[in-house]
């Protein structure tokens, strides 16, 4: 087993982010463009506060898709587990994460999980704060407390090419109403949700909600977000649907929950160990990050992080 160092995470930077040829750059977001596809950063929290970071790990990108745990930890504190999964699934799909066949063809109607985009849209309707400053605010709120960065932000920039490029993410809104499987205001829930997609985050600030899922919820302060029953949760979903379609080669190979994003954004989360926060914008063509793909699966292998280990 390798001893997890700066130095160690500099040799595993190296290593793997010759994986970047494999991916693409998302140019649908603001600023992104093939300049940034030999970008790979990563920070690691450990549970005894410990920070190890390496590569272009103070490069900041949109959350995206890692925002999708956030939003279910809130509407599962607004409404329950019961409530929040008669709304949306708990069940992987080998779909693309933007499916409209999904939906359709889906026999309860409920999208398939919360991690693909017809899921974190209905869950969006379900957050609680009477209008969309609040329901945003509300948001910001609970990701500052938990990454203890209070300078986190929305990026405008990116908010408006949500909106801009958002006509697929409206189908599924619309389509979800017209089945019954959306409820609630159509505008406000993929407002909220092109919001939360736009949220700056760096290394250090994913890797800081991958920690706090790993303590139990608790943050350094010792104040628990979010309880263990909402966590469990979260980390299933998590382990199961949180690096889209390709959920089950993750889950062989690294053994750890994870959450992607299309900036090229992962989340890890290693239960009562680490959070691990990696930054590599060239994604394939589900939606994650090859060169934090590779990372993610170099660190299970080097640190013993795999939950089902069998050594
Ligand atoms: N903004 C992207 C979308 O809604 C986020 C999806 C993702 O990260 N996979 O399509």
């Amino acid at each position: 087993m390798k001893q997890l160092t700066n130095e160690y995470l500099n040799e595993a930077i190296e290593d793997c982010r010759p994986y970047a040829v494999n991916g693409n750059v998302n140019t649908s977001l603001p600023n992104f463009d093939d300049t940034l596809r030999d970008k790979l950063g990563v920070s690691i929290m450990t549970t005894d506060q410990s920070v190890y970071s390496a590569g272009n790990s103070t490069h900041c990108v949109p959350m995206q898709s890692t925002a999708k745990i956030i939003a279910l930890m809130l509407a599962l504190h607004d409404f329950g587990k019961e409530r929040v999964f008669q709304t949306v699934g708990m069940e992987p799909t080998d779909e693309m994460f933007n499916s409209i066949g999904a939906i359709e063809s889906h026999d309860k109607v409920k999208p398939f999980n919360p991690m693909v985009n017809a899921g974190a849209i209905v869950v969006c309707s379900l957050i609680k704060g009477g209008n969309n400053d609040n329901r945003f605010d509300r948001y910001l709120r609970f990701l500052k407390q938990m990454t203890n960065n209070n300078e986190l932000a929305m990026d405008e920039s990116v908010y408006q090419a949500e909106i801009a490029n958002g006509a697929r993410n409206r189908s599924l809104a619309y389509f979800m109403q017209s089945t019954g499987a959306l409820i609630f205001d159509v505008e406000a829930a993929l407002d909220l949700y092109f919001r939360i997609n736009a949220v700056m985050m760096c290394c250090e600030d994913f890797s800081r909600v991958g920690l706090l899922l790993a303590r139990d919820g608790v943050d350094p302060g010792g104040e628990r977000l979010i309880p263990p029953h909402h966590l469990r949760t979260v980390k299933a979903i998590m382990m199961t649907s949180g690096m889209y379609n390709s959920s089950g080669e993750y889950a062989v190979d690294a053994g750890f929950p994870c959450k992607s994003g299309v900036s090229g954004s992962i989340i890890g989360v290693v239960s009562g160990r680490m959070g691990i926060g990696i930054v590599g914008p060239a994604i394939d063509k589900k939606g994650n990050s090859t060169a934090g793909g590779a990372l993610i699966k170099k660190l299970s292998r080097d640190l013993k992080l795999n939950m089902f280990r069998t050594e």
